[in-house]
């Protein structure tokens, strides 16, 4: 399959290919956009059961990152990498070097960071060979806990910052008594929780695995639900914080919420789906802006910048959103295309 005519291709700037023999890697880099600066991306680690399913995943999340960069006010293009194999068994240190030195290669225009399957450990091994690996030393955190690397507390952060800001936007009150449902209690579902909590929010929660709910049922209170339940609650918020297509033909009919604010990534199983949202009275705060916490945290790492500067910046998810949610009203479209327009002005015109 030629690249350039590739569905997902949407021109990328730097596609590159690597095999390392010795150590068995096989993986991909894709360069989306640096007209904002290098290129920054997760690396990710998935047992592909073919190359063609991988350079789809890489091509599709490159071009993500642009958007999320611009829109997130960040000197940042987007870019991504991903390896090939299965992170649980055919992870080793050497294949990690290897990727270091594939990312080296391409002479500082592609950063890398964390993604599934691969952990800060890792990045540290990447480290040793590249000067273009980031997220190793988050050293930020909230409500007293230590910090360990992993960039989802800011995350957790940025996403409570963006839901108060849609509530007030859309139901002109502070989170005070506001119900709001969370699908998902990981690593970023369970500090947004906490933040909800300490701000007087009810909350209603689900997830598969029992631990958090029980702990979150305890320590905030929270109504626990079924998986299945959790759409057609009758809340004031939903907040997706579990995997991507939460929102879909299925679901989105039975959704009473008046405000969707979460962090989960790619959050409408199709994009025409926000319009429908819109035509509900329902409002969506467009995933890959209010869940950029993480990677401007992992922004002002490299820039070795103060912790007061990455918050206020975090703070900017509110602005952004309220932007996006003025020309959404008046244009009558949906707030997600929205919010592409704007960092389409953003890193297009630069
Ligand atoms: P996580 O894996 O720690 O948490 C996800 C949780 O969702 C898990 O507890 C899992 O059991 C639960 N879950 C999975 N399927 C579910 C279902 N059908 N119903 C209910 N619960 C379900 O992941 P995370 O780091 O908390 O990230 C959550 C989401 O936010 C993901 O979509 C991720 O891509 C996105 N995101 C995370 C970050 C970050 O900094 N971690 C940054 C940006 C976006």
């Amino acid at each position: 399959m030629s690249v350039f005519d590739h569905k997902e291709f949407a021109n990328h700037e730097h596609v590159a290919f690597y095999h390392d023999e010795k150590s068995g890697l096989k993986a991909i880099i894709a360069v989306h956009n640096t007209n904002l600066g290098p290129s920054l991306g997760g690396c990710r680690m998935w047992p592909y059961a073919t190359s063609t399913e991988a350079l789809n995943d890489v091509l599709r999340l490159s071009k993500g990152m642009t958007y999320k960069a611009a829109m997130a006010e960040l000197k940042l293009g987007g870019g991504k990498s991903v390896i090939i194999g299965d992170p649980r068994k055919e992870k080793t240190p050497e294949m990690m070097a290897a990727m270091g030195r594939f990312v080296e290669s391409l002479g500082g225009k592609y950063i890398t960071a964390e993604d599934s399957g691969i952990a800060v450990s890792d990045l540290k091994i990447m480290a040793q060979h590249s000067t273009s690996i980031a997220g190793t030393e988050a050293k930020y955190h909230y409500n007293d806990e230590e910090a360990d690397g992993n960039p989802a507390p800011s995350t957790a952060y940025g996403v409570f910052v963006g839901l108060k800001t849609s509530v007030e936007y859309k139901l002109e009150r502070d989170l005070r008594g506001v119900k709001v449902a969370i699908q998902g209690l990981g690593h970023v579902g369970y500090r947004l929780a906490r933040h909800l909590h300490n701000e007087g929010a009810e909350l209603f929660v689900t997830d598969i695995y029992p631990e958090s709910l029980e702990k979150a049922k305890e320590e905030f209170g929270a109504t626990v639900v079924s998986p299945d339940e959790i759409f057609a609650l009758d809340v004031d918020v939903f907040a997706p914080c579990a995997m991507g297509a939460s929102i879909n033909d299925v679901t989105l009919p039975q959704i009473k919420a008046k405000v969707i604010a979460g962090a989960a990534n790619n959050q409408l199983a199709e994009e025409h789906l926000g319009q429908q949202l819109t035509e509900k009275g329902i409002l969506y705060a467009p995933d890959y802006v209010i869940n950029a916490g993480g990677v401007i945290d992992i922004y002002h790492q490299r820039m070795l910048s103060t912790s007061a500067a990455m918050r206020a910046h975090i703070e900017r998810i509110g602005d952004n959103l309220k932007e996006i949610f003025t020309r959404a009203e008046e244009t009558g479209n949906s707030t997600n295309f929205i919010a592409n327009r704007i960092a389409e002005e953003r890193f297009l015109t630069n």
